[in-house]
């Protein structure tokens, strides 16, 4: 039949990241023993204290359409926490709570790009920004950076990439996936170059915010010049273990964030009235909260890159955040490994699903041609388990 979809739709692409976690589960209830290094969730359980949250909210009947960008005191909650861990002032109007930071983000670039604006991002990038500006039309416009720059662009990079057509710059820091972190310094110098333009806006995905071993945490929008140009979105899946949950949210200036509700309004209407009573218990408790897990998380970072620096070809750097590794494997290109041939990261991921049975996420989905990622949000022996099977497929 010929197809009647959309071009929107069909040029779409499917979302890397999220096809390869449905391959693997789909391997696993085949019974394929598939270690699922793939997608990026903690494999912790919300914490007690949130659950409780939202089973009181149950028991309180919190069972209408919420307001669209968010219940009041969850949005004077949002305000504290920016306060409190960002040193950010953001009034209840500037904030509005969504079903997690992929819509927030889907809402900002919706509200201020245009066909035939440019948006740059920053190479590696988290799979869904391209596909979210290609579906406002816009031109994802890439700056590339590598391991030896440990995946961090220079500000001359950024000034280089800057057109007339310029709208918006992505940043994200912990990265999705290289784990990068950008220091104050680094961001001050790159905000330097975007007081020269200021007509470009930025959005800074801090979703990894708690997953961070070392380099403090910097909002961008703490920068005084920046702070009436820029979207903060952040969420509550990464550090509570709430992915299923689905609630993030934005600081922004108060006519964006005006127009992100507006937005909503249409699509989803406010996020799910359980789940936004638990983000308050969340977010109100003091981060020491959910300690343990980061510190869980920087053990197995260091399991994994000892395991991995054991391969030969495979070249790591030291991830500073978030909970992957990108490793550079472009080593094993136009080899052969146990009869079949490796031509790029695609094939590369695809042959340790099938010959190692661990399932990873090709770079070319983070705009990295070179590399693979590697989520450590498993249990050590999994990702020892997996390790040893990969490094088994990459032996001649
Ligand atoms: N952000 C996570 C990841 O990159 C979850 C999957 C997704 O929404 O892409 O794996």
């Amino acid at each position: 039949m010929t197809n009647k979809l959309s071009d929107r739709i069909n040029n779409l692409p499917v979302s890397a990241t999220l096809a390869m976690a449905a391959k693997a589960r789909e391997l696993k209830e085949n019974g394929i023993d598939i270690i699922g290094l793939s997608l990026g969730e903690p494999d912790f359980n919300t914490p007690d204290f949130i659950k409780k949250a939202a089973i009181q909210a149950i028991d309180d009947n919190y069972n209408s359409y919420t307001p669209v960008d968010g219940y009041v005191d969850l949005k004077k909650s949002i305000c504290n926490k920016f306060k409190r861990d960002n040193g950010l002032d953001y009034k209840p109007n500037q904030i509005v709570v969504s079903t997690g930071a992929k819509q927030s983000i889907a809402n900002a670039v919706q509200v201020l790009i245009n066909p035939g604006d440019d948006v740059l991002l920053v190479a590696p990038y988290w799979v869904s920004y391209s596909a979210i500006v290609t579906l406002a039309e816009g031109n994802s416009i890439e700056i590339r950076s590598d391991i030896l720059s440990d995946f961090k662009i220079t500000p001359k990079q950024l000034e280089d990439s800057i057109t007339e057509k310029t709208k918006l710059v992505i940043i994200n820091s912990p990265n999705n996936p290289s784990g990068s972190v950008y220091s104050e310094k680094e961001y001050l110098a790159l905000a330097e170059v975007l007081e020269k333009y200021p007509k470009i806006f930025i959005l800074s995905d801090e979703i990894y915010e708690h997953i961070n071993y070392g380099i403090p945490h910097f909002s961008f929008a703490k920068i005084p010049s920046m702070f009436e140009r820029t979207i903060t979105v952040n969420g509550l899946a990464k550090a509570f273990a709430m992915t299923g949950w689905r609630i993030g949210y934005i600081g922004a200036p108060k006519w964006i964030a005006k127009a992100c509700t507006k937005m909503q309004g249409q699509i989803t209407s406010g996020a799910n009235c359980i789940a936004q009573r638990a983000t308050i218990a969340a977010l109100e408790a003091p981060v020491s909260k959910i300690k343990y897990m980061v510190d869980e998380f920087k053990e197995r970072r260091k399991l994994i890159i000892e395991l991995l620096k054991e391969i030969n070809g495979v070249k790591l750097n030291q991830p500073q955040g978030a909970f992957y590794v990108f490793p550079d494997i472009s080593s094993f290109f136009g080899k052969t490994l146990k009869g079949k041939k490796i031509n790029n990261a695609s094939e590369f991921a695809i042959y340790l699903l099938e010959e190692a049975h661990v399932a990873t996420v090709t770079g070319d989905a983070f705009g990295s041609p070179n590399n693979i990622r590697i989520s450590y949000a498993a249990s050590k022996q999994e990702i020892k388990k997996a390790i040893t099977r990969i490094s088994k497929a990459l032996t001649h």
